[in-house]
């Protein structure tokens, strides 16, 4: 673990379970991003971890920011994020979502369907509008389907109406998927944009942006490539498509950005088994589907989890959260095993818990609050 984290830890003792970030750490991987991908500039996606204090921190260095509603807007522009930094990035917005957005001088939209494209017209005039276009995400852990973007040829069609509509066709977005770890993703993908450059090109239509979204990952289990190796093969595919007319690129890191600093510690519930001769044990803790640990929906994303403390022989273990939910077990297909000697009221850390955690958490169903978070 993370010293600096585990000093905290030990220091406050605080209640579980939360998640603690370490600010530094995102700031560091920021830096990273940066360096190896120098022909982009960065707009963190604020759904992965919309924490004021990680919103404040990349907004002083100079990060740029993937909203997706006016609460997230609101709190960009509260923590030091000037609208000129400011993307809508959903597809999927209310009339007065756009209208919120465009009075506080946000000028840069995406949208994938001419429905949109009349909204933002008659609430956003003369804004920069981008077309998100429809990629495979196959290789993603997380994928995004279909929900998001059009086909290449419909693409083109609606930024022949965005001009028309009086707006102003900027570029073109996809997002591969998230936790992607098919690095040839982007090469197919780019290749594709670089088409829709060329063929609007012909009819006067000069794109000048490429989005190239997320899907970077963070370390779950299982080996994946390093961020350097994600910045090379996308800036090998811009040059192989683009040659040296790069247009402006932009990155929409979430998970890749925060993930890593975040760690949730847990608590052991309870630990039985079924009387049904099963060699797993059950070992419930106090987080779960529900207050913070959504995306281990269909077992997707397998964090790595640790008993610190504890060294008996490792033994197969079920994974379940503390609701009275029958949804909220976390891994009993996948293979997961804890320290025979595990007790209850044991900690239990979660690690890469910084992204998509504590902004998935309910309410509070079943009485359970959210996930706290703690910024150091
Ligand atoms: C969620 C999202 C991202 C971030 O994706 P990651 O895979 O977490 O990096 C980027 N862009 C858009 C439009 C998104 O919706």
């Amino acid at each position: 673990m993370n010293n600096k984290i585990a000093r905290f830890l030990a220091e406050n003792s605080p209640e579980t379970p939360c998640l603690v970030v370490d600010l530094d750490l995102i700031a560091e991987t920021y830096d990273v991003l940066c360096r190896y991908l120098s022909v982009a500039s960065v707009y963190y996606a604020v759904k992965a971890n919309p924490a004021p204090e990680i919103v404040a921190m990349l907004a002083r260095k100079g990060s740029n920011f993937d909203v997706a509603s006016p609460a997230e807007i609101a709190l960009c522009l509260d923590n030091g994020a000037p609208a000129e930094r400011l993307s809508f990035g959903n597809t999927i917005k209310k009339e007065k979502d756009i209208a919120f957005a465009h009075d506080r001088g946000v000028r840069l939209f995406a949208f994938d369907s001419a429905g949109e494209l009349e909204k933002l017209a008659r609430k956003a005039p003369g804004a920069r509008v981008f077309c998100r276009i429809l990629v495979s995400c196959e290789g993603a852990d997380w994928p995004l389907s279909r929900k998001f973007g059009c086909t290449p040829e419909m693409a083109i069609n609606l930024l022949h109406k965005a001009r028309d509509l009086g707006l102003d066709p900027y570029g073109v977005s996809f997002h591969v998927g998230s936790q992607q770890t098919d690095l040839g993703q982007w090469d197919h993908a780019v290749g594709a944009v670089a088409q829709m450059f060329t063929l609007l090109a012909e009819t006067d239509i000069n794109l000048r942006m490429v989005n190239i979204g997320g899907g970077f990952p963070a370390q779950y289990r299982g080996s994946i490539a390093s961020i350097e190796q994600y910045a090379q093969a996308v800036t090998a595919a811009l040059s192989r498509h683009f040659g040296n007319r790069l247009p402006e690129i932009i990155v929409e890191p979430g998970r890749s950005l925060v993930g890593d600093a975040g760690l949730i510690q847990s608590e052991v519930i309870l630990i039985s088994d079924k009387g049904d001769g099963g060699d797993k044990r059950w070992v419930y803790l106090d987080v779960g589907k529900f207050n913070g640990l959504a995306e281990t929906m269909d077992e997707s994303i397998k964090y790595r989890i640790e008993a610190p403390g504890r060294s008996g022989a490792p033994r197969p273990v079920i994974i379940a959260g503390p609701t009275c939910d029958s949804a909220d077990i976390l891994y009993e297909r996948t293979e997961y095993r804890l320290p025979g000697d595990l007790e209850v009221g044991d900690k239990v850390e979660i690690l890469s818990t910084g992204a998509y955690t504590a902004s998935y958490a309910s309410v509070g169903f079943n009485g359970f609050p959210p996930l706290r978070t703690y910024c150091i």
